[in-house]
């Protein structure tokens, strides 16, 4: 089923995030947690595609496991380091294997990347998976913008750029300040871009976690948010419980803000993601 049918047919939608495994002797452990997170009956689950730990050998992999589980899997594929000779292979795979939606992405320009790139943006291979097949398309968005945009104004005007090339939906990165988050959303719906808005939303569960997610975020941690890590971060059971119920508070908010759809980066956490669940068992 595609997820642009499934939030439009819903009231509110929730959905969990795994990562595959970097081997194959760890698909096993990550194969677990995929079931245990299924259990929860997410109305979908993204598989990511060589971030958050894993490769990208396995999200196909993974992806069928989650349809196995009767739970709708969303595959993201990245293009950067890619040729399209190597896209059209792995676009064919997640056709031959019945999964309907494709996040699409660019990924992160390799460091020492030089030479010829085959795709230099997302909206590149929005267009050829809309070419290909029956396929629903999100992409990625950025509520303080995209590290590489000079400004959030530039960057929605690229996001509008690729919603055109044929995005059914777009998936934020993570935010820790609802705000950034409803201002973002006004600013694209005036730039002309309608398709749904998926808000992502990390539960922090330990303060290790800081450094990475400050880079991917665009850097801004309300002093509330901070607080908390300042004083549990060196409590992990602590900052676990704090982190969960931030995350649902946040959650809480966006629903009461009339957000229809909410994505958890539940990394491979079935804990976690129970307990989020849990918070929400009458709201959801
Ligand atoms: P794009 O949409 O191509 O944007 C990249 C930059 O180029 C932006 O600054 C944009 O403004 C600019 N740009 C776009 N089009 C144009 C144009 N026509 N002209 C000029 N500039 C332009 N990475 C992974 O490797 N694997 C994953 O599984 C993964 N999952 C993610 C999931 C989500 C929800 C998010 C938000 C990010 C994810 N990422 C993942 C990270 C992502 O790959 C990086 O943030 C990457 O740097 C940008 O990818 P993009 O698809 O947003 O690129």
């Amino acid at each position: 089923m595609k997820i642009i049918d499934i939030i439009n047919s819903k009231k509110a939608c929730l959905s969990f995030e795994v990562f595959p495994p970097k081997t194959s002797d760890k698909f096993e452990s990550v194969k677990q947690a995929v079931d245990k997170i299924a259990a929860l009956s997410p109305d979908f689950m993204s598989v990511t595609y060589g971030a958050g730990g894993g490769t990208s050998d396995y999200t196909v992999a993974v992806a069928k496991r989650i349809k196995e589980l009767g739970v709708e899997p969303l595959a993201h594929l990245s293009c950067i380091s890619s040729d399209r000779k190597d896209v059209a292979k792995k676009l064919e795979a997640l056709k031959s294997e019945g999964i309907d939606n494709v996040l699409a992405l660019r990924g992160d320009i390799p460091k020492d990347f030089s030479g010829n790139l085959d795709y230099h943006y997302a909206s590149e291979l929005v267009k050829e998976c809309k070419d290909t097949g029956n396929f629903c398309i999100g992409g990625a968005c950025y509520p303080e913008g995209h590290p590489e945009s000079a400004t959030l104004f530039s960057d929605i005007e690229n996001l509008k750029k690729k919603v055109d090339a044929g995005c059914d939906f777009l998936t934020t990165q993570m935010f820790f300040d609802n705000d950034v988050f409803y201002s973002f959303l006004s600013k694209v719906r005036e730039a002309g871009i309608y398709v749904p808005v998926i808000a992502g939303i990390m539960p922090v569960t330990n303060a290790a976690q800081i450094k990475r997610i400050i880079s991917l975020s665009g850097g801004y941690l309300p002093t509330r948010f901070k607080r908390i890590v300042d004083r549990f971060g060196d409590n992990p059971k602590a900052m676990c419980e704090a982190g969960i119920i931030y995350a649902s508070e946040q959650i809480i908010d966006l629903y009461a803000n009339g957000v229809k759809a909410v994505h958890v980066y539940s990394m491979n956490k079935p804990e976690v993601a129970a307990a989020i669940k849990a918070n929400l068992s009458s709201i959801i």
